[in-house]
């Protein structure tokens, strides 16, 4: 009897040094914060709650960044992490906060649009807690997060989530998905706040052009694109056009589908004034019959069982042994930000945005992701905000 009560003595503990051990890791990746240094053009930053105070002491409250020119013109809002498993367009928005000067009109850039899945995970899918990006001073880290909120800030979730004011039933797990929760309300779930403070920015502040910042499966169709309604496709083909005629890449145009509700690209434009874009490119870590989700997949791209998938034509875009690294997929979204901004701008000159500092495809290839951050610890202590 002794000896049962030993062993049982010892697995409890052995359970109990797990689920510690594991525990503490997930504890400090959730309370891990990225210092991002507000470069020469930012001008002010608020916060979303400011839009929406219900979002106010929650986790899903996050900075806006208002980079605001001398001289008055259109304005953008930028957003990216709305799934924050898709780093390149973190890094692009980060990119842009910490170099872009603005000349003519404003940019507004929510760099973690869906903070608290910043601080998530996916343990059952092996998820690297963290990633780093070299630079000149040293590794950048940053949280690798999820594409829903943390159950920790909004729970329980329904059955099926049915969504604000369509009423089309989505998947459960949708509610937590914040580009599925637009146009959102003031009082309805977490998610729904924030995209509710985000619509009501581009209300109050007239915003012109809202770009929102993804990567997708090289398995899903709709990859290495941009994907807007009716009355943005005019201005996203021309910069896709350019885009490949200029600076050699493909990034198609892809429309927004009418019957699918609580996508930022289909209920942006249906509820405000703004032009809503969305940007994907490729990221074969998301992919499922991949090897091992490591942080070298993440950052490079090269997968062996994608390669094989490729040679069968079973892939969206093109994947060779150089597979899809980060700074292409960063450079993309540079380059097609600062296209849709010049074509709306030739469009409307009255509204136009002048922006200098933001590095195109070909600089990010060459020079790297990490060239355009700055060392925090070399920066006044103001400049940085935690995130
Ligand atoms: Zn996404």
């Amino acid at each position: 009897m002794a000896r049962i009560w030993i062993v049982k003595a010892i697995l409890s503990g052995l359970f109990l040094a797990m689920l510690a051990t594991g525990g503490s890791q997930l504890f400090r990746h959730r309370h891990f914060d990225i210092p991002i240094v507000a470069g020469p053009g930012v001008t002010k930053v608020v916060r979303l709650s400011d839009y929406c105070p219900g979002l106010k002491g929650t986790m899903a409250d996050t900075p806006v960044f208002f980079m605001e020119g001398k001289e008055a013109g259109g304005k953008v809002l930028i957003m990216s992490n709305t799934h924050a498993n898709e780093p390149e367009g973190h890094l692009a928005a980060l990119i842009i906060i910490e170099n872009a000067v603005v000349e003519k009109g404003t940019l507004l850039v929510i760099p973690e649009f869906n903070h608290s899945a910043s601080r998530n995970t996916r343990p059952g899918d092996g998820y690297p807690l963290y990633y780093e990006i070299p630079t000149e001073w040293g590794k950048k880290k940053f949280r690798m997060g999820n594409r829903d909120a943390s159950p920790l800030d909004q729970w329980p979730d329904p059955d099926v989530y049915i969504h604000y004011p369509d009423r089309q039933l989505l998947s459960f797990i949708d509610v937590r998905n914040v580009n599925r929760t637009w146009p959102g309300r003031p009082n309805g779930p977490l998610m729904e706040k924030v995209t509710f403070a985000a619509m009501e920015i581009m209300r109050q502040e007239k915003v012109d052009l809202a770009v929102d910042i993804h990567g997708a499966e090289t398995m899903f169709p709709v990859t290495n694109c941009i994907v807007a309604p009716e009355k943005s496709q005019k201005i996203a083909t021309m910069a896709a056009l350019t885009v490949k005629a200029k600076e050699g890449f493909d990034n198609h145009v892809e429309p927004s589908p009418r019957g699918f509700r609580g996508l930022s690209h289909r209920e942006i434009g249906d509820y405000s004034a703004t032009l809503p874009f969305l940007l994907e490119a490729p990221i074969p870590f998301l992919d499922q019959p991949t090897g091992p989700k490591t942080e070298k997949l993440l950052l490079d791209g090269k997968d062996p069982f994608l390669l094989s998938l490729s040679r069968e034509k079973k892939l969206f875009v093109p994947y060779d042994e150089s597979g899809w690294p980060l700074e292409k997929r960063v450079g993309q979204h540079c380059s097609v930000t600062l296209e849709i901004m010049r074509q709306f701008s030739k469009k409307y000159p009255e509204r136009a945005i002048v922006v200098q500092g933001i590095p195109r495809y070909a600089d990010i290839v060459k020079n790297g992701v990490g060239c355009y951050f700055h060392d925090p610890e070399k920066t006044e202590k103001n400049k940085i905000y935690l995130n």
